[in-house]
């Protein structure tokens, strides 16, 4: 189990420097809605109030593949 970085905690945790570099990373075409999606381990503490801990997956969407993506879970 990974844990957040220093001077992280408190702060959302594992998943925002994940966030970070994949919002840096990546290129965008003007004009679009794109989405990051955040997929945390079932037993990632986010989901009890706490800090991401876990090692979420992180990927950007169009607006159309996000939508469809939470619609079927
Ligand atoms: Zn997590």
């Amino acid at each position: 189990m990974s844990r957040p970085a220093k001077g992280l905690q408190g702060t959302g945790g594992n998943y925002i420097p994940k966030v970070l570099a994949l919002s840096l990373a990546a290129t965008l075409e003007p004009g679009t809605v794109s989405a990051i999606l955040v997929t945390h381990d079932d037993w990632c503490a986010i989901y009890r109030g706490g800090c991401c801990d876990c090692d979420p997956d992180v990927s950007i969407k169009t607006a159309a593949e996000a939508l469809a993506e939470e619609t079927r879970n």
